[in-house]
This record gives C-alpha cells, structure tokens and sequence, in this order.
C-alpha cells in the first residue's frame, strides 16, 4: 500500500516552477503577475485566497490583491476584471468562488480574457479542453493528473470511476482520463447506490470529488454485497485499485477529511491520496503552472 505524497509532490514541482520563473526572468526581464480577486471577507476564502499569495512568493512571483467590498454591483466587478485584462503586469486573473449571491458568477468568469484565466473555468477554456487542445487546465484535475504520473500510474486502459460532476472537478477530470486513454465512468448524485458500489467494485482508478463523508463505506459493501456470491465482494476488496480522494470534509470532531475514510483507502487501495495532504497541496501548484504559462503566451502574443 502506498500513500501519494502530494506535499512532496506540490514540493517538488515548485522547486521546477521556481527554476522556470528564473529562466522566464532572463528571457522576458519580467516577473509572472497573478491577480487574485476577493469579494467580502468569507473567512476560508480569505485562507485560500492567503495561501496562494504566499505560494507565488515563493517561486518568485508577484501576486496582487485585489480585495472588494461585498457588496460590491455586479457592473463594478465586471469593470475591475476588465482594468485587470488590460493591466500589462497582470498575467493571470484568479476569482475566489463563491461571489456574493446577487453576483452572476458565469458573468464574471466569462468576462476573463481566457488568455489570462489561470483557473481555466471561461468557457473558452473547457471547450479546448473538450477537444484535447488546451493551455490551461482546471488546477485540482491538473494536479490530480500530476500526482498519477508521478507515482508513475498510467490510465491507458485503465477502469476510471469518477464520483461528482462539477465542472471545476468532475466534468474535467472525466475529459483528462479519457484523453489518457482510460475508460472513463462518472457517478454523481442520482447514481442509485448499488450501482455506485458495483463499479467501484470493478474500477482501478477511483476519483472522489463529492464533498460527501464515507460516501462509500465497509458497511455499505457489506450490506449490498452480502447476498451476492463471494467472489464479487472479494472483487470490492480488491487490492490493486488507485484511490484519489479529492473530497474535503469535517468529521465530528472538526478535523478535516475526505470522501473516503483513511482507514478504508488503506484496506481497499494499493495507492491513494490521504486528506489533508493528497490532492490539495497540488492545486495551487497547478495554479503557479498556469500563471507562469500564461505569462509565456501572453509575451508571445506581443
Ligand atoms: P460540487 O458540490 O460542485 O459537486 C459535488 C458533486 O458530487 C456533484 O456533481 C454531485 O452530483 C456529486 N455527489 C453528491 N452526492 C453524491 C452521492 N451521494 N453519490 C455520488 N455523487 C454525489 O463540489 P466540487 O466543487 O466538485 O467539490 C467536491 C469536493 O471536492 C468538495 O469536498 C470540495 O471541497 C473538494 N475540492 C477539493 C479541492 C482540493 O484542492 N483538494 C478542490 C476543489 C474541490
């Protein structure tokens, strides 16, 4: 059984990424620039939104804030994101979700120059992924990709079960297994929960983006496998399966979890990522990846 280290991984990928702004410098003399956009003072954005200035000056590059009243109009916002699309020292634009509720947030992402939308989520963005032909991808799938290759998994004729269809996880996810040559099978909500169970029996790599505490369990494979012959609960445990936990969760106690339990990822996986520090130390690398990326296109471009 093997843990996959995303602290060593986000670690070491960011060594890379601080190489690589050393190498942009001597190229372009500049330095990468991300704008983060906060609106109101939600306490975890205001964490997440921290933590990714810290992470871009550590690499090297410089953030800027652009903190925002929440009750800011929706126009105000609009004309904020344009006067960042035209800042020349502004090469990605990140817009902390959620927005304030009277905030059409389509409208603010679809206003991004999808040249310097580092989250990847303008819809321009998710169509060149759809066709394979993409700059920037998603950072938590980018990350979860990062983290197969390195503990050297390759999808290519894989069983992928990904659980949750949102399009900041699933959808893409769903898109990055089949373009590595994985068959790809995505659950979600309305899946019945028998189902649910029977393709996590037969899949090798499981992907869990719910938000949903022990969303498979021991008890449950006992009570629905319980009737069936041996060998297909013998297949549920199998042991060769790859288990990305991309889920975070408080259990009762407050701590911070993910979709599955550890105990059960040890006993039904060969490999998986633990929560916390699996997946979520790779998304804001990803996130330095597509920022330095979309540096590189934009001095391209001009
Ligand atoms: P979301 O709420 O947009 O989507 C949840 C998905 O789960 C939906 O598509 C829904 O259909 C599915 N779902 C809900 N109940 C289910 C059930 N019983 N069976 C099967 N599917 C079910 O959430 P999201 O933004 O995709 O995030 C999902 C989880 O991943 C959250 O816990 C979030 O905090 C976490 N997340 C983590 C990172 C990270 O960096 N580690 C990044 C993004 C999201």
């Amino acid at each position: 059984m093997h843990i996959m280290d995303g602290k060593l991984v986000a670690k070491e990928t960011r060594e890379q990424i601080k190489n690589e702004v050393n190498a942009f410098y001597e190229k372009y003399k500049s330095i990468p620039g991300l704008a983060v956009v906060q609106v109101g003072d939600n306490q975890a954005s205001s964490v997440y939104v921290r933590n990714k200035h810290t992470a871009c000056r550590e690499v090297g590059m410089v953030s800027y804030e652009v903190h925002l009243p929440e009750n800011i109009s929706e126009r105000d916002l609009l004309h904020e994101i344009e006067l960042l699309n035209n800042d020349i020292a502004v090469d990605g634009i990140l817009v902390q979700l959620p927005l304030p509720k009277h905030i059409n947030e389509s409208n603010i992402i679809n206003a991004i120059n999808p040249s310097k939308d580092v989250d990847a989520f303008h819809p321009i963005n998710v169509g060149k992924i759809m066709v394979g032909n993409y700059d920037m991808l998603p950072c938590t799938p980018a990350g979860v990709m990062t983290l197969l290759d390195y503990y050297n998994i390759d999808p290519a004729g894989q069983r992928a079960l990904i659980i949750g269809r949102s399009n900041i996880v699933g959808k893409p996810m769903m898109h990055l297994m089949l373009e590595r040559n994985a068959t790809v099978v995505c659950a979600h909500s309305k899946t019945r929960k028998d189902d649910l169970l029977r393709l996590f029996a037969v899949s090798d790599i499981v992907i869990s983006a719910t938000g949903v505490r022990n969303i498979i369990d021991e008890d449950d494979a006992w009570q629905y496998f319980k009737d069936y012959r041996h060998d297909f609960y013998n297949t549920f445990k199998k042991r060769e399966r790859v288990i990305i936990d991309v889920g975070i969760n408080r259990d009762e106690n407050g701590k911070l979890c993910g979709d599955f339990s550890e105990t059960f990822k040890e006993a039904y996986a060969n490999f998986y990522t633990p929560v916390p520090g699996g997946v979520g130390p790779m998304t804001i690398t990803s996130l330095l990846r597509n920022t330095l990326k979309a540096a590189e296109i934009l001095r391209k471009q001009r």
